[in-house]
């Protein structure tokens, strides 16, 4: 049976109710974690009252701020998690950012900056928490992240993003090849397109979400929940075998030739 009771488990990326971190994070609460929560702090305080209200009915026991181009705020964040938990068993990666700007067009006329901001955010955070959160995976744990079709096909517009994800599933490979030692399982979700804010800064979203509707075996694209069900499933002792693995969560696309 799939029992999260007695885990501790952070979950990075919930933005509003539409972000696949709070169909994630609902999941794990649905199956018993004890949940800590981060969110991106910004100057006028509107994501932290916004966060904070949609959490609330999970009652998660830790509420922090977590820029993850912030090494104070990570710190912090891990210091909360020691004090407060002792051990970290989750940890749910769901982030990334990429300029408008380079998310539509020629992907050659991606910048330095907007290809390194996209990296940094999207890439290396993923290696940075998961070794901020190493040492406090005392008894095993399990480390997931959210990926895209993106990183290992072209898709129209996906652009720096798609190098970003393929660099980030290359990471969870190195990754679960270090920590396995230790019992600590890194995998991906490769979630077919869903409507969120991240995603509707991909140009040509919506085309994307209905080509999917009409192509992928289950006729349908995904929702938040059912990849909450199946990154539940990763971080259960019922996937206690699988790492360094990208599980599709995409209603069968990814299968399609043509
Ligand atoms: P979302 O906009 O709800 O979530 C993205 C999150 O990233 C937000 O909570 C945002 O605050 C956070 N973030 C951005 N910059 C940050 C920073 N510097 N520090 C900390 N947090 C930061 O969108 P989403 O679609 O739920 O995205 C979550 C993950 O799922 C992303 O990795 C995305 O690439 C991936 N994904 C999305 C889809 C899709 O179609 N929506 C498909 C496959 C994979």
């Amino acid at each position: 049976m799939l029992n999260l009771t007695g885990k501790n488990a952070l979950v990075t990326g919930i933005a509003n109710n539409r972000s696949i971190a709070w169909g994630i994070a609902q999941q794990l609460h649905k199956a018993g974690a004890n949940l800590g929560i981060t969110y991106l702090p910004d100057d006028k305080g509107r994501f932290e009252k916004k966060v904070k209200e949609l959490v609330e009915p999970l009652e998660p026991s830790i509420f922090l701020p977590c820029n993850v181009q912030d090494d104070a705020q990570i710190e912090e964040t891990f210091k909360a998690i020691a004090s407060n938990w002792g051990k970290l068993d989750i940890l749910i990666h769901c982030l990334a950012f990429a300029s408008k700007d380079d998310l539509t067009g020629d992907f050659s006329k991606t910048s330095r900056a907007g290809f390194t901001q996209a990296m940094e955010i999207s890439t290396y955070s993923l290696t940075q928490l998961a070794g901020a959160a190493k040492p406090l995976m005392t008894e095993g744990g399990s480390i997931v992240t959210l990926t895209y079709l993106g990183g290992v096909k072209v898709i129209p517009n996906y652009n720096v993003m798609g190098i970003a994800k393929a660099g980030l599933e290359m990471s969870v490979r190195y990754l679960a090849s270090e920590l396995g030692p230790n019992n600590i399982r890194v995998n991906a979700i490769s979630a077919g397109p869903i409507r969120t804010l991240a995603s509707s800064a991909v140009g040509g979203i919506l085309d994307m979400i209905h080509h999917v509707e009409e192509v992928a075996p289950l006729r349908r694209t995904v929702t938040q929940l059912e990849v909450g069900n199946a990154a539940a499933f990763l971080c259960s002792d019922l996937a206690s075998g699988i790492t360094g693995q990208v599980l599709y969560v995409d209603a069968g696309y990814e299968i399609m030739g043509m």
